[in-house]
């Protein structure tokens, strides 16, 4: 006949698999040898295996989201060197880092040149919101143009505007590399308008605004398409150098180079 201990532990573990706590499952053998050895009490053990299955849980919850939110790679805050990005300052990071940035209906811009962390900062925004539960989407114009002419044929464009309008965050990376034609303007106009104040956009562009007409199809439609993203927005101006140059340029590559900026910096 089994020993006692053995039933009662194949009846635990029957009972968390039942129960799906695949962590407190993995913990339990060594939780238990602890509680032995270290005379926990009964409380502080079911503290343990308990606090070990709700991170676990919350770990698991972030990937799927990030995964969901079709975030390229994962940037964070944390990993933002303010000090390599004066015209950032240290309080506007820790601002941002409140998420209020991203408070219903508001939008964030961020402007400026190639390789100063446009998309870093966003990302970094969007994994924020992630970790407070906020559904996020990021996308790339050059993927939206892409995702747009593709809907186009398959006559899927009001699907698509549906699908774009139910994530709280929105990302659209890279405003102004690739010129938006009459369609793909019109989309994001009618995207933006119906968002406005109920969704949250973040924008990153090259451009100041007053160019981004340059690269859309139509005048009226840019002046449009800001019309609904300023009034409730912050916009964050990066102004420094490439952050990708300045690594080559301590690794030495441009030696004896001048340090002007280069304008061969790929987005
Ligand atoms: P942008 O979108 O403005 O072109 P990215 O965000 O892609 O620039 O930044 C280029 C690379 O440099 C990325 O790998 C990013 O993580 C890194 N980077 C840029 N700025 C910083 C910074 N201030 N601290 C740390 N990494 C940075
Ligand atoms: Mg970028």
């Amino acid at each position: 006949m089994a020993h006692r201990s053995e039933v009662i532990y194949d009846r635990v573990s029957t009972a968390l698999a039942r129960l799906k706590l695949a962590r407190v499952a993995d913990c339990l053998d060594t939780s238990a040898a602890e509680a032995a050895t270290d005379k926990v009490t009964y409380l502080e053990f079911l503290d343990r295996l308990l606090t070990a299955e709700v991170a676990a849980r919350a770990e698991r919850d972030i990937a799927l989201k990030t995964k969901l939110a079709h975030v390229p790679f994962v940037k964070t805050l944390d990993q933002f060197d303010v000090a390599a990005q004066p015209s950032v300052g240290e309080r506007q990071v820790r601002e941002l880092a409140t998420g209020r940035f991203i408070a219903p209906g508001e939008n964030g811009l961020l402007l400026g040149p190639p390789g100063v962390g446009k998309t870093h900062l966003a990302i970094a925004l969007g994994m924020t919101a992630i970790a407070q539960g906020i559904s996020v989407y990021v996308l790339t114009l050059a993927d939206l143009v892409e995702m747009l002419h593709r809907d186009l044929k398959e006559d899927r464009l009001a699907e698509r505007l549906r699908t774009l309008c139910t994530p709280r965050l929105l990302i659209l990376d890279e405003m102004g590399y690739v010129p938006l034609d009459r369609v793909v303007a019109q989309f994001l106009f009618q995207l933006v308008s119906r968002r406005y104040l109920k969704g949250s956009s973040i924008v990153t562009s090259n451009k100041s605004y007053g160019e981004w007409g340059d690269s859309v199809a139509d005048h009226v439609l840019a002046a449009a398409l800001l019309d609904r993203l300023l009034p409730v927005s912050t916009t964050l101006n990066i102004r420094s150098q490439s952050y990708r140059l300045r690594e080559k340029r301590q690794a030495g590559v441009f030696h004896g180079l001048p340090t002007t900026p280069l304008v061969t910096d790929a987005p």
